[in-house]
C-alpha cells in the first residue's frame, strides 16, 4: 500500500551529530576534560532525563555545571551544546523531493529544547515539516508507545499509511510493531532506494 505520510528521525538520519566539539568547548572553561565532559551528555541517564522533558534547560545546564566546573553562562552553554550537528545532503535532498512531490512529512525525534532550537536556526530545511514530536514535549522517549501514539494523531495516519525511517533497530521494531512501513537507515543510498521501493520517488 502507497504510504500517506513520511517520518524521519532526525539524528543520523538527517543530521549527524558528535558530542567532541561541544565536550571540547565546555572543558575549556571548566575543571574537568573534554572526554569526561562526554561521558557526562552522550547518551548518558542525565540527557535521557532532559531529553524525556524531565529537567528544564535551566536545571540540566546547572546539572553540567556542577559536574564540570564550567564558568559560562546559560546562553554560552547552550550555543556549545546545540552546535554537535552537521547536516546530512543526501536525507535533505531526499527530503526535499518528497516535499516537492506534495508528501507529507513529519519530524520523530529524541531531542530536547537547546538542540531543537540550535537546529531551527542553523538548518532551514528542519522548519519545512509539517509536523515534529520532539521527546522533551511529551515526556516519552522512543522506543515507548506514547509517543508513537502522539505520531499517530498528529499525521493522522495509522499502520501502513505510515513509513517511518530511523537509524536504530529498537525504534524501528516499535513501529513495526504497529504495522507501520519501516525503513532502518544503514545509509542514505539504501534509504532513497526503500522509499522507491515504496513507490513515493521516480527512478533515478
Ligand atoms: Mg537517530
Amino acid at each position: 500500500m502507497l504510504p500517506e505520510v513520511v517520518v524521519f528521525d532526525l539524528g543520523k538520519v538527517l543530521l549527524d551529530f558528535d558530542y567532541t566539539r561541544a565536550a571540547q568547548g565546555i572543558a575549556s572553561k571548566g575543571t574537568v576534560t573534554a572526554q569526561e565532559v562526554k561521558d557526562l551528555i552522550n547518551q548518558t541517564p542525565l540527557l535521557l532525563r532532559y531529553e524525556t522533558g524531565l529537567m528544564s534547560k535551566v536545571e540540566f545546564y546547572e546539572a553540567i555545571r556542577s559536574a564540570t566546573g564550567f564558568t559560562g553562562d546559560v546562553e554560552e552553554f547552550g550555543r556549545i551544546f546545540g552546535d554537535i550537528f552537521e547536516p546530512m545532503p543526501e536525507m535533505i535532498e531526499l527530503h526535499g523531493a518528497l516535499r516537492k512531490k506534495g508528501i507529507p512529512t513529519f519530524i520523530f525525534s529524541n531531542t530536547s529544547e537547546l538542540a531543537v532550537a540550535h537546529i531551527r536556526k542553523a538548518f532551514p530545511f528542519f522548519n519545512e515539516f509539517n509536523g515534529y514530536i520532539l521527546s522533551y514535549e511529551h515526556g516519552a522517549m522512543k522506543p515507548q508507545t506514547k509517543l508513537y501514539e502522539v505520531v499517530e494523531q498528529k499525521t493522522g495516519h495509522r499502520r501502513e499509511k505510515i513509513i517511518y525511517i530511523d537509524d536504530r533497530p529498537e525504534n524501528i521494531e516499535a513501529g513495526a510493531a504497529r504495522d507501520w512501513q519501516v525503513i532502518l537507515q544503514e545509509t542514505p543510498a539504501k534509504s532513497r532506494a526503500a522509499l522507491r521501493k515504496a513507490g513515493l520517488l521516480n527512478q533515478a
